[in-house]
């Protein structure tokens, strides 16, 4: 089972599609029962869109970064 703060870890590479098919299984999985990821995903897609038509090509770390504080700061429980 992938957690929410393991999910930010794999975000990256899951919108790249770079995830193994096993983990991109269970990531989609979360997805579809968590509701504050889906919308994370969400956004964090539009972003890296906007960074994709700017020609940045990647994610900067600083992104991801910002990413960790906002799961940090709305998940009521984060798991350890
Ligand atoms: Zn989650």
């Amino acid at each position: 089972m992938i957690r929410c703060k393991e999910m930010v870890d794999f975000l990256s590479d899951y919108i790249d599609g770079e995830l193994e098919t096993a983990v991109r299984a269970e990531f989609e999985k979360h997805m579809g029962h968590c509701a504050p990821c889906r919308r994370f995903l969400d956004s964090t897609r539009r972003t890296v869109d906007l960074y994709a038509r700017l020609e940045y090509g990647e994610i900067p770390d600083e992104l991801k970064e910002r990413l960790k504080t906002f799961l940090e700061a709305r998940l009521p429980n984060p798991e350890p």
